[in-house]
């Protein structure tokens, strides 16, 4: 029973493993603020924005977790060993901090801030996040996935290191487009599917973002304070789930605020998320941890000293 092993088995819990239907999406103008669910990630306290229970994804964003602002010693900081993924993207984005990517085709990346690193799992990689042993400092950041559709999620694996990416300077904020585009400016990362990710730094006032009406957004506030436009306050720990509809959003933070703003078209396909694993169904999953379990050439070998995370119980 999937049900059974999936709360010892992280990172996706039980309660958000997403195996009951999606409730209704709310229409504009309509804002959720929903605060994050504390998990533990590689010995780190994470907060979670997704997945939940009732929003399990946002466009084909499936999971969200902010990392810090916590210090860390040069052999400190996140540090998980080798471990498979299949049928999603990984996306690591720090606002602080270095972290050392290895995955199984043979990558071997230190990611900056401000830097964009994308590893596309398909039918099957996997990777070690580990200190690079030379920063001592604050760690601050957000690792998040992306559900593949189901016309790549079987294809080949692949990793893209972007140090640079396309800003946007908008009267009030500056938009580092890490993924899809917003206003003029667009990423040159891969997207399977209709997607925006984008790294927010508001000056204190407000700023007026364009949106995609047929996207849905959520809000990601990993510093200050953000004021909706109907004055609710959102916080670290928080975000704010938007909803379509929208062409543009009023960001207002008094005192400045640095948000991750995350937004697609709504996920139309049904996904099963268990464990490190994105798929459409129970067997499917408990396949690709059985395969990882057995040493299956699918997942590759990664070049690191950490120890294989071994798949939960079956
Ligand atoms: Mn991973």
């Amino acid at each position: 029973m999937l049900g059974q092993t999936a709360r010892m088995s992280g990172p996706v819990a039980r309660e958000d493993a997403g195996l009951v239907p999606q409730g209704a999406r709310p229409q504009p103008p309509t804002a959720e603020v929903v605060d994050a669910r504390e998990s533990l990630v590689g010995g780190l306290t994470v907060r979670r924005a997704l997945p939940r229970a009732r929003r399990r994804t946002v466009g084909a964003w499936c999971f969200v977790d902010h990392v810090g602002p916590l210090a860390v010693e040069p052999d400190g900081g996140l540090d998980i060993g080798p471990h498979p993924h299949t049928g999603l993207a990984t996306v690591t984005y720090l606002l602080e901090g270095q972290v050392l990517h290895r995955d199984s085709l043979g990558s071997e990346q230190v990611v900056r801030p401000g830097q964009l690193n994308l590893m596309t799992a398909g039918r099957g990689v996997a990777h070690a996040e580990e200190p690079t042993g030379a920063y001592r400092g604050t760690l601050h950041g957000v690792q998040l996935w992306v559900a593949q559709p189901s016309a790549t999620r079987t294809g080949e694996p692949a990793f893209e290191h972007h140090a640079e990416l396309p800003e946007l300077a908008l009267d009030g904020a500056d938009v580092r487009v890490l993924v899809g585009e917003l206003g003029a400016a667009a990423s040159p990362a891969r997207r399977d599917s209709d997607l925006l990710g984008a790294g927010v730094t508001l000056a204190p006032g407000a700023a007026v973002l364009p949106l995609a009406p047929a996207y849905e957004h959520l809000v990601v506030v990993l510093d200050g304070v953000l004021l909706l436009d109907d004055g609710r306050p959102v916080r670290p720990g928080q975000s704010a789930y938007l909803g379509t509809g929208r062409d543009e959003l009023v960001l207002a933070a008094p005192e400045g605020a640095r948000v991750l703003l995350l937004g697609g078209v709504p996920f139309g396909e049904q996904i099963v998320m268990w464990w490190n694993f994105v798929g459409r169904s129970r067997e499917e999953v408990a396949d690709a941890a059985r395969a990882w379990e057995a040493g299956d050439d699918r997942f590759g070998a990664v070049a690191t000293g950490l120890d294989r995370i071994p798949a939960p119980q079956l």
